[in-house]
């Protein structure tokens, strides 16, 4: 049993996967969010994540990024 409650009306905010945050990123001018550890991304508000960045775009975003 895997049942993870979205605290509003379905939208993501952890990742089915890992159960981490996601994260929202800017690629090219679009707005995705994500998960940086699954390298699984989509369009904000869509329920899931279906797109893979490129290697070297994960780890030009995991410099950038503070890790917790
Ligand atoms: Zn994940």
């Amino acid at each position: 049993m895997d049942c993870v409650d979205a605290s509003d009306g379905g939208d993501l905010s952890t990742c089915d996967r890992c159960k981490r945050p996601l994260i929202e990123i800017d690629h090219y001018g679009h707005r995705f969010i994500g998960c940086i550890e699954c390298n699984r991304w989509g369009w904000r508000g869509s329920k899931r994540l279906l797109m893979e960045l490129p290697e070297e775009e994960l780890e030009a975003l995991r410099r950038a990024r503070r890790y917790p």
